[in-house]
């Protein structure tokens, strides 16, 4: 499956190859604030279609997780870090992809409080 998504205003926006078979709920100080249900894919199944800088980046504790997001609306579509393998990741934010339907997706409960 090929998914677009993108920020509210447009500034971002972005392509991902896979197939959502489940979403993340975390809740870690961040992922509880900002709501988002996260789809974890290889990052190079991740395609800007909008240039990176125009995306900005928030880094807190161990500055490992890139969150990125737009300065203009303030959506946050997607972070990067690294798999446990060291390999370079994606995680989208499903409520930011078009024409998804999120009823169908199983979410999963994660507890990154306590991680
Ligand atoms: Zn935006």
């Amino acid at each position: 499956m090929l998914y677009t998504g993108s920020c509210h205003c447009g500034r971002i926006r972005f392509e991902a190859e896979g197939v959502v078979d489940s979403g993340l709920a975390c809740n870690c100080s961040i992922c509880s604030r900002k709501g988002s249900l996260l789809w974890f894919l290889p990052r190079d199944q991740l395609r800007l279609l909008t240039p990176e800088a125009d995306a900005a980046t928030y880094l807190f504790n161990k500055h490992v997780i890139k969150h990125r997001f737009c300065p203009a609306c303030g959506i946050h579509p997607y972070g990067e870090g690294a798999g446990p393998d060291g390999k370079a990741m994606a995680a989208i934010n499903l409520r930011t992809l078009e024409n998804f339907d999120l009823e169908n997706v199983p979410v999963k409960h994660y507890d990154g409080r306590s991680a």
